[in-house]
């Protein structure tokens, strides 16, 4: 049974605190995207922790945690991360790096400020962890496999040609100190000592793990507005954010993904350029900010602020159907028990035609939003734990947006914690 946990909008749904909750009733948790440039908040008995590289299973002892062959591997980092963990009285995990997977360089972090640095104004707001040179890199057939690390001659051909490429650029377009051959092998050796206890054929395991009914989760990174193909392209990430590509990038058939919880925010947020329609400013904006998420709506990684909106129905039912959701987790509902009135976008105005369907970008940039509102609840429902103790206006909320999705509301989350949930039947 494989259970694919993604979000529906432009990441930060929640996706690290459901996972951690379902990960309690799972034997593998697997990242299969992205890289450490999104991190999942997880708050539970160690403590609280970000997590950027590692699957949000990693706090208990019964299940494995694996970094699927489509993560951008950042070895360093995820060494940082493991550590982090003993620091803080976690058990050791037990964890596994795909044979599959690539290496995250420090040229590419480079490569990530050097662009941002030449676009100025015109950036896409990188949180500069490499990722879109690493998976360029990639898809060009100039990145590095993990199985590779521990083949010398490979690793020298490729690197005197990573040379050769990117000394090209640094020199004449960016300006900067050039990469060194046999620097980057020394790299190389020590990034080989460092992943080589966790080396293996992930998808060899997980088919055996299928075979014995083994339950997996999938945890996704970002949500579907951020999918290089189905999102707001070019403000988008460079590895697909969908639970179809889970498949690819753990290495399991397609078929296998009997259900997507779809991981939705009862308000918008997003870090990063690009069109945001239900976007608000000023102090409604502050104060939303302030009292979002757990501590305040900034980014786990670069601590920026990030924007916040109402809910938007028209981005939210499309990132569920590009998602193919079988069930959504509606989370932070608890943040919004301060409004009289809870305004939520239910069309796109664009050149003066109201639409329910979420358009291409030239369009998407055009588009104005529709609101209708709801009457709030001004209570604090934290605490809840059946639905049915839930405020009417409250649930009248919920099912307002089930009813605009589609896709049922399973779980209702009213905390940042584990135990912060509402199970509907
Ligand atoms: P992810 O990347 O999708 O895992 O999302 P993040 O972890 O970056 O952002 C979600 C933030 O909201 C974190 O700070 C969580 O602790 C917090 N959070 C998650 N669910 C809830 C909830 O139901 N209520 C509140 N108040 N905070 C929540």
């Amino acid at each position: 049974m494989v259970r694919a946990i993604v979000g529906a909008n432009w990441g930060d749904e929640g996706k690290g605190k459901i996972t951690d909750m379902l990960a309690q009733d799972s034997d593998i948790i697997i990242r299969f995207q992205g890289g450490s440039n999104a991190g999942h908040t997880i708050i539970n008995d160690y403590g609280k922790f970000a997590l950027h590289l590692l699957p949000s299973g990693v706090f208990y002892q019964h299940t494995t945690s694996i970094i699927g062959n489509g993560v951008a591997l950042n070895i360093p980092y995820l060494l940082k991360e493991i550590q982090d963990l003993e620091s803080k009285g976690v058990p050791e995990p037990k964890i596994l790096v795909s044979d599959r997977a690539q290496v995250l360089m420090p040229y590419h972090m480079e490569l990530d400020a050097y662009e941002e640095e030449r676009l100025a104004g015109k950036s896409f707001g990188s949180t500069k962890s490499g990722i879109a040179p690493f998976y360029s890199d990639k898809y060009a057939k100039i990145g590095i496999q993990v199985s590779e690390l521990f083949d010398e001659e490979i690793l020298r051909d490729k690197v005197r040609n990573i040379c050769a490429l990117k000394n090209v650029m640094l020199e004449h377009l960016y300006h900067k100190p050039l990469l060194k051959e046999d620097e980057l092998m020394a790299q190389l050796a020590s990034y080989r000592d460092m992943v080589a206890p966790y080396v293996c054929d992930v998808s060899a395991y997980l088919h055996e793990a299928l075979k014995e009914g083994k339950r997996i989760l999938l945890e996704g990174q970002l949500g579907s507005l951020k999918d290089p193909d189905h999102g707001i392209y070019p403000m988008v990430t460079s590895s697909s954010t969908l639970a179809a590509y889970g498949a690819i990038g753990a290495g399991i058939p397609p078929y296998e993904i009997n259900n997507i919880t779809v991981v939705v925010k009862a308000y918008s947020s997003a870090v990063g350029a690009g069109a945001f329609t239900s976007e608000i400013f000023g102090d409604e904006a502050e104060e939303l900010r302030r009292r979002g998420g757990d501590g305040g709506e900034y980014g786990a990684t670069t601590g920026r602020p990030r924007r916040v909106g109402w809910f938007d129905a028209v981005a939210t039912r499309y990132g569920c159907r590009i998602q193919g959701a079988t069930e959504v987790a509606l989370t932070v509902l608890d943040v919004l028990g301060y409004l009289d009135e809870i305004p939520m976008c239910v069309g796109y105005e664009i050149d003066g035609q109201v639409t329910r369907d979420f358009p291409v970008t030239p369009k998407l940039n055009r588009a104005k939003p529709v609101w209708k509102i709801m009457p709030g609840w001004k209570t604090d429902i934290r605490g809840i734990r059946n639905y049915e103790e839930l405020p009417e206006a409250c649930r009248n909320y919920i099912e307002a947006i089930e009813a605009e999705i589609g896709v049922p509301v399973t779980m209702v989350s009213n905390g940042p914690g584990r135990k912060d949930i509402i199970r509907r039947k």
